[in-house]
């Protein structure tokens, strides 16, 4: 860039400094919080609010048309809102600093993180100790969870050994060209770990995996895992009656132990009750349509933790709890962006955005990918989104700038940028551009 032009955009952006505060003085903030102040929403939608800027909407998205392209990481669909809410909005939900930790908890993973969940939900919205329900649940899953954490280790340690020797034996043949792993390792079916839980016999067999799908009930080991090969481990036997569970293994076991230690018997018919009591549970939470399918696949296993689920879907312990746990999935599946609306000093930039949009009425008009300028000179620009090129880093220039006109683009630099909100930023870009007689003359590349 040439030294005119260099010297050119200093000017350009002390300008334009002056033009921010100024509209910042008009504005005067009361319009930060008063969404009456923009379009009203069309009644027949359950007031829905854009959850970068907060303002009303007509339509089940959960980004205004103005806010979505800035806030969404990546070239994608703009969400649809978290719909069947009856105590919370999102926007409080996002905003309150009681529900900060669940927000920050992330998406449950194995049946424990999803107890701990539920239990933080019920002691937050109802007080978890008052509660008789929620005290029996906690006494319920309380044996159920020891019981599966003590069946991983012990599966856990007896395949940490085979992996070893394995890898010894592998290490040891490596030299030999056309080594045929098969006549060096043990077979599958030596692999038994076997245990006693509660005084009931459970008998699992340990899996190399070679190539092919590991079987949906099996147990697969947690990651990171330390071991040399993957293995996967499956139920043989409790108290020596072949079983096999239509869901997870190591979670079917455990609920058959607690059961067998209340009757010591009928072990095929109990093993066809829970498998039954899982494929119903899990019809009902596909059919409730208040969890999506991102939510529906990462569900606990056992049946005592989904019955749970089912239970607060269907208001066991009131809207509240429900709108919780609907809020916290919501917020685990589209962490990506809604971690970016979370920021106060945004929110505001983005309210400062949509008041300029709105001012300008039909001169600035969102078009998918950004804004679309009409100038005073009647020239069009579009600011269009520049997407991060890794989900960590927010390039400095997160636009560019078109000239309809003669197809070209602009070379548009806001100066002292680092720190500003992205919507201040992008609200001084539209008035530059709007006003671009008065910006030429500081600005060499606008074609005026
Ligand atoms: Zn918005």
């Amino acid at each position: 860039m040439g030294e005119v032009e260099s010297r050119g955009n200093k000017k350009h952006a002390s300008l334009l400094a002056d033009s921010l505060s100024l509209l910042l003085k008009i504005t005067n903030g009361d319009y930060m919080t008063d969404n009456k102040l923009m379009n009203e929403p069309d009644p027949q939608w359950q007031q829905r609010y854009c959850l970068s800027c907060h303002s009303p909407m007509n339509y089940n998205l959960s980004l205004c048309e103005v806010c979505a392209p800035w806030t969404l990481p990546e070239k994608t669909q703009n969400p649809e809102a978290r719909g069947g809410l009856e105590q919370i909005t999102m926007i409080e939900f996002l905003n309150d600093d009681n529900y900060q930790d669940l927000i920050l908890r992330g998406m449950p993973d194995n049946d424990d993180s999803w107890r701990v969940l539920i239990s933080s939900i019920i002691t937050l919205a109802v007080g978890g100790s008052e509660s008789p329900l929620h005290e029996q649940f906690l006494n319920d899953t309380d044996e159920l969870l020891n019981h599966i954490t003590r069946m991983q280790d012990r599966i856990n340690e007896y395949t940490d050994k085979l992996s070893r020797n394995e890898n010894l034996a592998l290490s040891y043949y490596s030299h030999f060209v056309d080594l045929d792993v098969s006549h060096i390792l043990d077979d599958d079916s030596d692999h038994i770990v076997q245990f006693e839980i509660k005084n009931q016999s459970v008998i699992f067999r340990v899996f190399r995996l070679k190539g092919g799908n590991v079987p949906s009930h099996a147990y697969r080991f947690p990651k990171p895992t330390t071991l040399y090969s993957d293995y996967y481990a499956e139920i043989v036997s409790i108290n020596g009656y072949n079983v096999s569970f239509d869901y997870k293994d190591l979670e079917g076991c455990a609920e058959m132990i607690i059961m067998l230690d209340i009757c010591n018997k009928d072990i095929d018919e109990k093993v066809e009750f829970l498998n039954r009591k899982y494929c119903e549970i899990i019809d009902n939470l596909h059919s409730h349509q208040m969890l999506s399918y991102e939510s529906l696949r990462f569900l606990p296993n056992s049946v005592a933790i989904l019955t749970e689920i089912d239970g607060i879907i269907n208001g066991k312990y009131g809207d509240l709890v429900r709108d919780l746990l609907l809020c916290s999935l919501y917020v685990f599946e589209n962490w990506k962006w809604v971690q970016n609306v979370r920021d106060s000093p945004r929110t505001r930039s983005f309210q400062f955005l949509r008041r300029i949009v709105s001012d300008l009425e039909s001169k600035v008009v969102p078009y998918g990918k950004g804004l679309e300028v009409t100038s005073i000179t009647g020239n069009c620009y579009q600011v269009c989104r520049l997407y991060p090129r890794t989900e960590q880093s927010l390039p400095q220039v997160f636009w560019t700038v078109l000239d309809v006109g003669i197809d070209d683009n602009v070379c548009l630099e806001v100066e002292k940028e680092h720190g500003l909100p992205m919507g201040d930023i992008l609200g001084v870009i539209i008035l530059s551009l709007y006003d671009d007689l008065e910006s030429s003359q500081l600005l060499h590349t606008l074609n005026i």
